[in-house]
């Protein structure tokens, strides 16, 4: 007996046990496996006369040993493949499983690591996979009961394909797993979630027949079993789109994607121009556990005509709408293309291109109709949208300037950039913005208190890339972005200006005993008029701002020699100035104590750790 990975024992159980409410997607997930698995095999017979097209799946119920067959003649599992695809679940996604895990639901979690394969134990205690690879002439049989483990050993098997024995488990009182063994009950949810599957799923099904030789007038009926197909089978991208409604999108969104939410958004789009093509496109309502991870795949599936051949075609979507999920089909693409050439194909090029234009004015679409559901698109994926425009030197940044949303000081919920520069006051010229981890930590920061007071709107970004989108955007409609926490970041009138400048120069000695006491640690003691409840703050002086060298010093290998130089400022009003003063007259030692103590308050308040712990302790102490 193999055991299963750790993690993916927790995702079993969680399955086994799952009192997940819409136990019947099983069905709905195992048939798309074999119609991927049909899928691969087709691909293949297009240069490979062998492979027999007679492509079907097939769905068998047995009363007496309560078992569902699901068999296809697709492409087949190899014993590695069964150890490689059977054996572990979610493998790149266990630290995000463990990070992750805490206070989220069973559903929740299920639906992270997408159903799949597994949600078989949701409904049956004992699974068989029988399965011969094409081009194989060992078949394997995999066996598991659950979280115990499997097993795997040759078998015998005729012909290449995949064929699924469940085990259904006993009825209980809250759910009767034999409704599953009724011919009615799976024709109709096949009808429901597997319709356009294009390959016939068949099953025998019991009719009622006039039996033969008895008269009209008085027929008499026998039941007979006759094999049926119960799908439709067109693709529902080959249907006109006044037969498709937004139900039938989500539901083949769930199927085709193996996610067990609605996504939250779907678009089915016929495109003609150059190259003509079918599309459906969708944004999964929850970023995939790996989305901002190096394992994640981007790319939607490539049909020539209905022959799908590539699972994930990354080229024809750009890196920052990489959430996007779906399907394209072209009659235009040449069926026997391979990788290497779809690289530089004309015709992907400009499905790339069409796809693109698409995604972007349905986002914006939903950006002006729908802005509840943008909002939370946006925070699912807005930071793949910021990465997208620092990436490459700001080369997209045009394109997606107007998708960015960042959170409003005043309007207390996300606003676009351009919403922002229309409810700009007079006299305003820039975007004014504050950096911080959080939101309530932005809004505690004592440089933004005054101008929060007279009434400026301040965008808080709290993701490590903001400020970097805003210096590779530079500006906004003429608008440059402006850090309230930068040292030049004035809201000063001309005289309350000049009012300053002449206390500074009253307190200039003061200041640079302070500067002195502290050293290298700011390059700068200034008087500032920012400040309204607290003392002092700490504001940037160079290019690299606080929240930068934060976000540098966090990063792998950081060897902390990026350094936004400090400059340490001062409130002209409040009582502090009153007892520097008097501390320069008296005694300079004292200063020193204050002036450290200023300092590494105004670290803590900017979310920076203590300089030096003894120091700042000493210094207080001595104060007390
Ligand atoms: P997913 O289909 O989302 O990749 P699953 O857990 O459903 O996840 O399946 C895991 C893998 O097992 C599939 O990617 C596929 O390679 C393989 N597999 C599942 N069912 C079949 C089948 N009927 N025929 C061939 N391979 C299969």
């Amino acid at each position: 007996m193999k055991q299963f990975k750790t993690e993916s024992k927790r995702i079993l159980d969680l399955m086994v046990n799952s009192i997940y409410t819409n136990k019947e997607i099983f069905l709905r997930e195992l048939i798309s496996n074999a119609s991927d698995a049909i899928d691969k095999l087709k691909f293949i017979s297009l240069t490979d006369t062998k492979v027999n097209s007679d492509f079907k799946i097939q769905i068998t119920l047995n009363k007496e040993d309560r078992t569902l067959i699901i068999e296809d003649n697709g492409i087949g599992m190899t014993d590695k493949d069964l150890e490689k695809n059977l054996g572990t679940i979610a493998e790149s996604g266990t630290l995000a499983f463990k990070k992750e895990n805490a206070g989220q639901t069973d559903n929740e979690l299920i639906g992270q690591f997408g159903v799949g394969f597994y949600s078989a134990f949701m409904v049956a205690d004992k699974l068989e996979v029988y399965t011969k690879a094409y081009g194989s002439d060992k078949a394997f049989k995999w066996k598991s009961k659950g979280a115990e483990g499997y097993t795997i050993s040759e078998t015998d098997k005729d012909g290449y394909g995949t064929k699924i024995v469940l085990y259904l488990k006993a009825d209980s009182d809250d759910f009767k797993y034999s409704d599953f063994l009724l011919e009615y009950k799976i024709s109709s949810l096949i009808k429901e979630y597997s319709d356009y599957i294009r390959y016939p799923i068949m099953m025998l099904m019991t009719r009622s027949k006039k039996k033969e030789g008895t008269p009209d007038d008085k027929p008499e009926y026998e039941q007979v079993q006759e094999l049926e197909t119960l799908n439709s089978m067109v693709p529902l991208w080959k249907k006109p789109k006044s037969e498709v409604n937004d139900e039938n999108l989500k539901e083949f969104y769930k199927n085709e994607f193996h996610d067990y939410q609605d996504p939250i958004k779907s678009v089915y789009a016929k495109i003609e121009g150059a190259v003509n093509y079918d599309t459906l496109l969708f944004v999964p309502s929850r970023a995939p556990f790996d989305y901002y991870s190096k394992d994640y795949k981007k790319g939607v599936k490539l049909y020539c005509n209905g022959v799908m051949i590539m699972e994930k075609c990354e080229q024809l979507i750009p890196d920052y709408f990489g959430f996007v999920k779906g399907i394209v089909d072209s009659s235009d693409l040449s069926l026997n293309i391979s990788r290497e050439i779809l690289q530089q194909d004309r015709q992907v090029k400009a499905i790339a291109i069409g796809l693109e234009k698409k995604i972007s004015s349905e986002l914006k679409k939903m950006m002006e109709d729908d802005r509840e559901n943008y909002e939370k698109l946006f925070a699912e994926f807005g930071l793949s949208i910021k990465f997208g425009v620092y990436a490459g030197f700001g080369m997209n940044k045009d394109k997606l300037k107007d998708f960015l949303m960042f959170y409003s000081s005043k309007k207390e919920k996300l606003v676009t950039l351009s919403e922002y520069v229309k409810e700009m006051q007079e006299g305003q010229n820039d975007i004014y913005y504050a950096c911080g981890e959080s939101y309530e930590k932005i809004k505690d920061l004592p440089q933004i208190e005054k101008a929060r007071d007279k009434g400026y709107e301040i965008l808080f970004f709290k993701d490590g890339v903001d400020e970097f989108v805003a210096k590779i955007l530079i500006d906004y409609e003429g608008k440059k972005f402006k850090s309230v926490t930068d040292s030049d970041f004035s809201l000063d009138s001309e005289t309350e200006k000049k009012e300053l400048e002449e206390k500074s120069e009253e307190l200039k000695d003061m200041l640079t005993a302070i500067k002195d006491c502290l050293g290298e640690k700011v390059k700068e003691v200034r008087l500032t008029s920012k400040l309204v409840n607290y003392p002092v703050c700490l504001t940037a002086g160079g290019d690299v701002s606080i929240e930068m060298e934060k976000v540098f010093n966090s990063m792998p290998n950081a060897d902390g020699k990026v350094r936004a130089e400090k400059v340490l400022e001062i409130s002209a009003t409040h009582k502090v100035l009153d007892s520097l003063k008097n501390a320069f007259e008296k005694d300079k030692d004292h200063l020193k104590t204050y002036a450290t103590v200023l300092y590494e308050q105004a670290r803590l308040l900017e979310g920076l750790t203590i300089d030096d712990v003894t120091g700042f302790v000493n210094s207080i102490n001595e104060i007390l």
